[in-house]
């Protein structure tokens, strides 16, 4: 045994060795164009957006290639772990109809070969590793006490390395095995680091399957792989796991391009073979001055993947939108295949965007209306209820003890109508946008407050409940006719004067006296929907207004 072997063996006594463990992940018995592509979030109580954006890819990348789609939770650092923080993940990407093929359940089951697919279940295994490398002397145990449950305290203790501009050596990279045991003696805890074989003049140079080749300073740090609670940060952690999961493609945010060099070191120190690593654009966001920046946890509640959930938008908006994200040309095939699952469309990694994307909650906006539009009346109603029942418990029995009234609004210029009205973009919205089914309508602000009460008296005098749209039309007219607005736009725009207003404006104080609305569905729907003593009863207030 030479020193680096004794060494190994004191700190890291037996154990299973990396030989053994590898027995237990052998390769994937898959064809080279199935991907294995993996989800590794660290659970923070929170999904963002930013990480959504790659999970999404990945998926992808693995159903379109009938691949493996993993999910691995990346919870090493429990300061940052909060409680029901897994849930929320899982909760999401169920929601999504995002369902990775592997994963632990949250009563702690593998499901997969490949697991435990929770890091912090893998202890044994990252200490294996960095006891091979000790032995092999890539790597050695580092007794500097301020390591303790730090991920990088090379910026915190610079003075104590042996540093020059180009290289971060620590000072117990060359400790003896005498040393090492003297430390042990004492009773000190110790991290292990990586004994970086640069000296910081190297450059290296990787592949990137979005951004092509890219060369960089390579590393020359002795950084940190497990840190002296025994636990290892991401570099470590994620280099093996990717290793022994056999995941042959990495999609992770551009953000993580910098510590790549770091990464390559330590790929090649454990003898792996270097990660396909697929770095995607970050999204951003035009803020209210007009400038872009990083679409941010802190300023922007869309950063939230729960976000969503809680407006209401359709997961196939949301998911369709992320898809014009990622590749302009979805929005081409979406306009020609609109019959078609977003499931079909497929992808390759040269069509993901180079271009940092810009978020724009309209453009989601605009295709959630789409789809909505495309959602049947009862649909409509049945979605809004379980979106009531989880967002707002008032609304959801207001809903379901008017169950009627509201299926008659949800179908309202819809299920008959060949051209589906587009105005409702999430469910948050339809409170409001049926406002007028909740309660009566202000009529403070109405204009012309003469004419109009004038016009409801008439209009109430004579009012039946209509059959039908042509017949409550015809009836409109007809009292407009009586009561001096024009029922020909020519007539009326040829002498203006003479009439109160033109039908238009006859239609639009019925609607203001009903619904407090200046604009909707025909009103023939909502009176319907409302009921005749309800009609009546607004009608007779906005007769009775005071003027
Ligand atoms: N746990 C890391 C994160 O949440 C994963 C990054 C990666 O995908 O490799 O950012």
């Amino acid at each position: 045994m030479n020193d680096y072997q004794k060494i190994a063996e004191l700190i890291f006594p037996g154990g299973e060795s990396v030989d053994e463990i590898l027995k237990r992940y052998p390769p994937r018995k898959l064809k080279q164009t199935q991907q294995v592509t993996r989800f590794a979030p660290s659970p923070t109580g929170f999904m963002h957006i930013g990480n959504f954006f790659p999970a999404f890819i990945s998926y992808n990348l693995a159903k379109q290639s009938q691949g493996i789609f993993y999910l691995r939770f990346e919870d090493t650092d429990s300061k940052r772990e909060i409680k029901q923080a897994k849930e929320v993940i899982y909760e999401i990407l169920e929601k999504f109809d995002i369902f990775p093929d592997e994963y632990q359940t949250l009563d702690g089951k593998d499901v997969g070969d490949y697991g435990p697919y929770v890091q912090s279940q893998r202890g044994s295994i990252y200490r294996a590793f960095a006891k091979k490398l000790v032995a092999e002397g890539k790597a050695f145990p580092c007794f500097c006490r301020k390591t303790e449950g730090k991920e990088d305290v090379l910026k915190s203790r610079q003075t104590k390395f042996e540093e020059d501009d180009e290289k971060e050596y620590d000072p117990c990279r060359d400790l003896s095995y005498q040393q090492v045991k003297q430390h042990l003696d004492n009773g000190e805890k110790f991290a292990i680091r990586l004994k970086t074989k640069n000296d910081g003049s190297e450059r290296v140079k990787f592949f990137d399957l979005i951004k092509g080749e890219i060369e960089a300073k390579a590393n020359s740090k002795d950084f940190i792989l497990l840190k002296n609670d025994g636990i290892p940060p991401y570099a470590f952690a994620h280099a093996i796991d990717d290793t022994l999961m056999g995941t042959t493609i990495v999609v992770r945010g551009e953000e993580y391009i910098s510590s790549t060099p770091m990464h390559i070191e330590l790929f090649e120190a454990l003898g792996f073979k270097p990660t396909c690593y697929c770095h995607n654009p970050l999204i951003w966001k035009i803020d209210e001055n007009g400038n872009k920046r990083k679409i941010s946890k802190r300023n922007d509640p869309e950063a939230d993947m729960r976000f969503y959930f809680r407006q209401g938008y359709p997961k196939q908006a949301v998911l369709e939108y992320l898809l014009n994200l990622i590749n302009s040309g979805f929005e081409i095939w979406r306009k020609n295949n609109p019959d078609k699952e977003w499931t079909e469309y497929h992808f390759g990694i040269k069509d993901i965007t180079t271009v940092a994307p810009v978020f724009d909650i309209v453009k989601l906006s605009d295709i959630s209306k789409n789809i909505i539009a495309g959602i049947s009346g009862q649909d409509l109603y049945q979605q809004w209820l379980e979106w009531a029942g989880q967002f707002d418990k008032n609304l959801a029995s207001v809903l379901t003890e008017n169950k009627q009234k509201f299926v008659k609004l949800c179908k309202m210029e819809r299920d008959e109508s060949a051209k589906p009205r587009k105005d409702i973009y999430n469910l948050q919205m339809m409170k409001e946008y049926f406002s007028y089914a909740f309660e009566k309508p202000n009529l403070e602000n109405i204009a012309e407050k003469q004419n109009f009460v004038d016009f409801i008296n008439a209009y109430l005098a004579s009012f039946k409940m209509p059959q039908s749209n042509e017949e409550w039309f015809a009836h409109i007219k007809m009292v407009a006719a009586e009561n001096g607005f024009a029922t020909d736009n020519k007539l009326y725009k040829q002498n203006p004067e003479a009439f109160k207003g033109n039908i238009a404006k006859a239609c639009l104080f019925a609607r203001q006296a009903i619904t407090g609305k200046d604009n909707g569905p025909s009103l023939y729907y909502i009176i319907d929907a409302l009921g005749q003593s309800e009609t009546l009863d607004r009608l007779e207030r906005a007769a009775n207004l005071q003027i």
